[in-house]
């Protein structure tokens, strides 16, 4: 079945059309453009569907959204610091635009899904997956299906221990530690936040060893957290920061120092490298990921 999918991230926008079956997926094409405002980037996204006969609609983007299905506001962006955007009616502009049923959830639930349905955690019951790239985001696909709940899981915003000698006082404008006590994981440890510390961007600094020790030390404690709450049975990295291959293995070792043997299970024994992973899918994981929304919601 021909499905749509958007993912929608603070720094890109991708589109892509999709072959979608229960078991697996092709992408057909894709289109990746700057996110920028939204007036232009939706339109752009929905003259690109023009050209494919697509089914239905799977939009994975960042948060916060309201998902709420009774809410007036639902399919809406809230409060976002990313200019433009905040109160835009995502979803009502695309059912409106293409015409065919679409869906709404976040990115990072977007690409647990999709990686849960064709990629690293296939097979498995609850899968995590965290984004490290313009925000941090934490989505969990449980049984096949994206945790909502109250509004959707926030796990980027997580207060997390300041590492010793950082004075940089974090990015986010809602969990600043010039006003709080500390700050939250995605103020430390996004791209932006590296940027800001270092005065160089994260792609240009592969070889500063002390960067990328930090960035573990404020991941590692988000992996932990995530861990020992909702009890993944894997849990994926991605994001343009996770590009950083070094990152994977020192994450890995702090996880493995902060649980100290606490948890136990056979994926946790040894060094964590088939606990903690990349993406399978990549960088398309989160489109994959709207595309099976898309189906998903097709076939409810
Ligand atoms: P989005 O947040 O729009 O989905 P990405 O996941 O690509 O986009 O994240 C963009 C962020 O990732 C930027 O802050 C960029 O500096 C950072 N980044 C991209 N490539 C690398 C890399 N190789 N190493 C470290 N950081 C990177
Ligand atoms: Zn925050």
């Amino acid at each position: 079945m021909l499905i749509g999918g958007i993912e929608a991230g603070g720094t890109k926008i991708v589109c892509g059309a999709a072959e979608v079956t229960e078991e697996g997926i092709h992408i057909l094409d894709r289109m990746r453009f700057a996110t920028g405002r939204p007036e232009e980037a939706v339109r752009k996204a929905a003259d690109y569907f023009k050209d494919f006969p697509i089914k239905a609609l799977g939009v994975a983007c960042f948060g916060p959204l309201d998902l709420r299905k009774d809410s007036a506001t639902y399919g809406h962006i809230m409060a976002t610091p990313k200019k433009g955007w905040e109160h835009f009616d995502l979803l009502g502009f695309f059912e409106k635009e293409i015409g065919v049923p679409a869906v709404l959830d976040t990115d990072v639930n977007g690409a647990a899904l999709g990686e849960g349905a064709y990629g690293a955690g296939k097979g498995k019951s609850v899968v995590a997956y965290i984004t490290v790239g313009t925000g941090i985001g934490v989505g969990l696909s449980i049984g096949g299906k994206p945790l909502h709940g109250l509004v959707h899981p926030e796990g980027g915003h997580m207060p997390v221990v300041r590492a010793p000698g950082d004075t940089y006082e974090g990015c986010c404008t809602f969990h600043r530690d010039s006003f709080l006590p500390a700050g939250c994981l995605e103020g430390y440890a996004a791209g932006p936040a590296i940027e800001k510390r270092w005065g160089e961007k994260g792609e240009n600094l592969g070889s500063r060893s002390e960067v990328w020790e930090m960035e573990a030390f404020y991941l590692s404690q988000g992996v932990s957290q995530i861990a020992l709450l909702c009890s993944p049975d894997i849990i994926i990295l991605g994001g343009g920061v996770m590009h950083q291959k070094s990152l994977f293995p020192m994450v890995r070792e702090r996880v493995k120092d902060q649980m100290n043997g606490y948890v136990h299970a056979p994926i946790l024994d040894g060094d964590l490298s088939d606990y903690i992973v990349p993406p399978a899918l990549g960088d398309d994981a989160g489109l994959a990921g709207a595309c099976r929304m898309g189906y998903d919601w097709l076939k409810s």
